[in-house]
């Protein structure tokens, strides 16, 4: 069936996809966002809370990214000292999807006291962010080590966490305190703690965000889904084809099933040709013999009456053959209108005819003889406006079980030409009866 041979092609097709699909979402090139080259995000802008103290954060040299903090007294409780990228335009609620990046590459170098620096990004979420307080723009961060960034580092995004003073301040409830960075408006690297008197450098050679273009967990439902998309096709289009042959299969059975029942009426109808007369609509001969074989199976016997039209040469001679053939129709009737349901009747060859019946009541086939002898005689035979007398002559024999019905109807015969013998119109039994009344 044309499913079965496009399985296999319809397989190979999907293993081959599938593994394009993975192989691609690992070897695509990573989505990245390098926020030093300049265009990409505005800044970069210092990170300063001098109050008074104008020159406490400056630029050793911007285009190198390279800055230098000092502050000589405390201004407050946070001393800043870093630079920061904005990621919004003019709207400051507007920041960009960072959601489809899990990694961030720093090639950084500070040289000063603190023990950590620390890379942030901000998300301003609406349902709690205001344009006009920074702050509250959601805080996620990592302190690093300065020795851990010694070497350009790898940081994964999912180890930026809320920090604890920022779920403080803004005391929000729990769900909104969770990373994500669907609306990241900005980064900085900047130190957690700065004291008077302190000098720090940054110097910031790159800051590369890094993802994917297609999250691998789209990739693979895809995959999944397309299978079983497909897999259901499969059974569908499996089921249709099984059911089509099926209804194929049916309709030829039907077709089948009808032309064998045509054959058999046409058989039927052959068969009863082969064995009917034509002429007077009784049996033939053949159909005759075969009913005396049927006879001759059953252990009951039979009687034989034969039955001859008296001088049916002079009707033909005087009236003409299709009178004759008239006569010989209508005797056939009269004969056939007086048997019992379970004689057998049949011309027996041309103007004679035979009556066969079950069993051996030999006076019973006698009386049947006589009454059709009658019968035939009483009859009025009128044709082309010619009444013409008809009579009959019979012999009647006996067929015991088991007995020889080609004997049989040699006796039978035997009784008719005695009849004819003895002047016609009249019946006569086989001789060998009269000697065994018993049989009778
Ligand atoms: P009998 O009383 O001794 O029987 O004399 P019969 O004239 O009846 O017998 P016979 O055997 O001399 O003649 C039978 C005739 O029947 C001869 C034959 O032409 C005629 N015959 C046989 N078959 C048919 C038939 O199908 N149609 C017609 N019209 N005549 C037939
Ligand atoms: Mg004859
Ligand atoms: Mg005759």
């Amino acid at each position: 069936m044309r499913y079965e041979l496009s399985n296999p092609n319809l397989l190979i097709a999907g293993i081959v996809l599938t593994l394009v699909a993975v192989a691609g979402v690992e070897l695509l090139p990573a989505r990245t966002l390098e926020l030093t080259v300049p265009g990409v995000a505005s800044g970069p802008y210092l990170n300063t809370s001098d109050g008074n103290q104008a020159t406490a954060v400056q630029w050793v040299n911007v285009k190198d990214i390279h800055l230098r903090c000092h502050y000589t007294s405390a201004a407050g409780n946070y001393l800043g000292c870093g630079l920061t990228y904005v990621l919004t335009g003019a709207d400051v609620s507007r920041g960009r999807d960072l959601s489809r990046f899990d990694s961030v590459e720093l090639d950084l170098a500070y040289k000063g006291p603190s023990a950590f620096v620390r890379v942030a990004l901000r998300n301003f979420d609406p349902r709690f962010s205001k344009a006009e307080d920074h702050n509250s723009s959601r805080f996620h961060s990592i302190n690093l080590r300065p020795r851990d960034i010694q070497q350009p580092v790898t940081l994964d995004l999912n180890e930026l966490t809320v920090p604890e003073w920022w779920v403080t301040q803004y005391n929000l409830a729990r769900e909104f305190n969770r990373p994500s960075l669907e609306n990241a408006t900005a980064v900085s690297i900047d130190l957690p703690v700065v004291h008077a008197g302190e000098e720090h450098e940054i110097q910031l050679r790159r800051i590369t965000l890094k993802g994917h273009w297609v999250s691998r967990d789209q990739v693979y439902f895809g995959v999944l889904c397309a299978w079983m998309l497909g897999a259901v096709l499969m059974v569908l289009n499996g089921w249709t084809q099984l059911r089509r042959s099926h209804l194929r299969q049916q309709r030829e059975i039907d077709a089948l099933t009808a032309r064998t029942r045509q054959l058999r009426v046409e058989q039927e109808k052959l068969r009863r040709l082969a064995t009917i007369d034509e002429l007077t609509g009784v049996l033939n001969r053949r159909g005759l013999e075969q009913a005396l074989e049927d006879f001759e199976d059953s252990a009951r016997g039979m009687t034989l009456v034969m039955l001859d039209i008296d001088h049916f040469k002079h009707i033909n001679d005087r009236h003409g053959h299709d009178c004759g053939d008239e006569v010989l129709r209508r005797v056939a009737a009269v004969v056939a209108a007086n048997l019992r349901s379970t004689d057998v009747f049949g011309r027996w060859g041309g103007e004679e005819f035979l009556i066969a019946g079950q069993g051996t009541r030999i006076r019973e086939a006698t009386r049947l003889a006589e009454k059709l002898c009658d019968r035939i005689e009483q009859s009025e035979i009128t044709v082309g406006g010619h009444r013409i007398s008809v009579t009959a002559s019979f012999g009647v024999a006996l067929a015991p079980p088991a007995g020889s019905t080609a004997d049989a109807l040699k006796r039978a015969d035997a009784a008719l030409y005695r009849a004819k013998e003895s002047g016609r119109n009249r019946v006569e039994m086989d001789k060998t009866l009269e000697s065994t009344p018993t049989t009778i």
